[in-house]
């Protein structure tokens, strides 16, 4: 005769539910919000070996409030060290891998030279509208807070490769601007009237990378789709573009941002652009801000 079978007077429904109260118990016990209000006041500890630890234990919280901590700790840090910690784990955390290393390609610093240090340049290449052209210039000022210079491009891309026979390859376009650029206290952002492409994507509005200080955007179809071709449409879309192409190069990171709505998420077609926001999510607005504050000029 086998045993009785032990069973406890709960129906199945029961059951699972305090299986599922027991795992939030000891999700909560595991990383309770007062021990993360904790990590925060360590984080900005003088002491290093404790401020880095604090990073590293924030970051295995894996919440929303946790990015907040790290990017409390980020901003307000005194050790270089654990800021840096913290940006890296921020950016693992949003899961935009950082960029790890040197550029792919060393500029070999060809002629002509463009210095940057406390300015954004603007390259133009082509037939830049003037009315874009003096929009754009006003944006980037307002937004990156340098002065904005623009000057007709001296660069030659013909010869440049192009994706399946149509629009100009946008990475081999970054890559040779790249190698005229000197300093990395500011940025240069060429503007062409080109439709732009890359490996595997048949459009891309720009492009931009977690390393150098270069940047390209298209003005080539921004009005496609908007009513009557509407010029408020391709300046919004363009500064949208302009700001997801330098944001790699202030976030250091070559991915895109998973938060809708901000300047950093994915782009697939030009109308994508007007679902973006008009700047950065918090996030990304942190990391953005704390780069544009190292590009100001000494006394800024
Ligand atoms: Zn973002």
């Amino acid at each position: 005769m086998s045993p009785p079978a032990l069973r406890l007077p709960l129906s199945a429904g029961a059951r699972w539910t305090i299986l599922a109260l027991l795992l939030v118990l000891a999700g909560v016990l595991g990383y309770p919000p007062w021990r993360l209000a904790a990590l925060e006041k360590e984080a900005l500890s003088p002491d290093p070996a404790v401020s880095r630890a604090a990073v590293y234990a924030m970051s295995s919280f894996g919440s929303p409030a946790a990015v907040d901590g790290l990017c409390h700790a980020f901003r307000e840090s005194g050790d270089a060290e654990t800021r840096e910690l913290a940006r890296t784990f921020i950016l693992l955390q949003t899961r935009m891998l950082p960029s790890y290393g040197p550029p792919r390609r060393p500029p070999p610093h060809l002629e002509p030279t463009f210095e940057l240090e406390g300015r954004f340049l603007l390259l133009l290449d082509g037939n830049i509208e003037q009315g874009l052209r003096a929009t754009l210039e006003a944006f980037l000022a307002a937004r990156m807070r340098l002065p904005v210079e623009s000057e007709a491009s001296p660069l030659s891309f013909t010869g440049l490769p192009r994706i399946d026979g149509g629009a100009t390859n946008a990475e081999t376009m970054l890559d040779l601007t790249a190698q005229h650029v000197r300093g990395e206290h500011g940025r240069l952002l060429l503007v062409t009237d080109r439709e732009l492409a890359r490996p595997g994507r048949a459009w891309v509005a720009g492009v931009g990378h977690g390393f150098g200080a270069a940047a390209v955007v298209s003005t080539a179809g921004l009005e496609r789709g908007a009513a009557g071709g509407d010029a408020a449409v391709a300046s919004r879309r363009l500064f949208r573009a302009a700001l997801q192409a330098l944001g790699h190069t202030l976030l250091h990171t070559d991915q895109n941002c998973r938060r809708p709505g901000c300047a950093m998420f994915r782009v697939e077609r030009v109308e994508d652009l007007d679902g973006l926001g008009d700047d950065y999510c918090p996030v990304c607005h942190t990391l953005a801000e704390a780069e544009l504050k190292h590009l100001q000029p000494p006394g800024h």
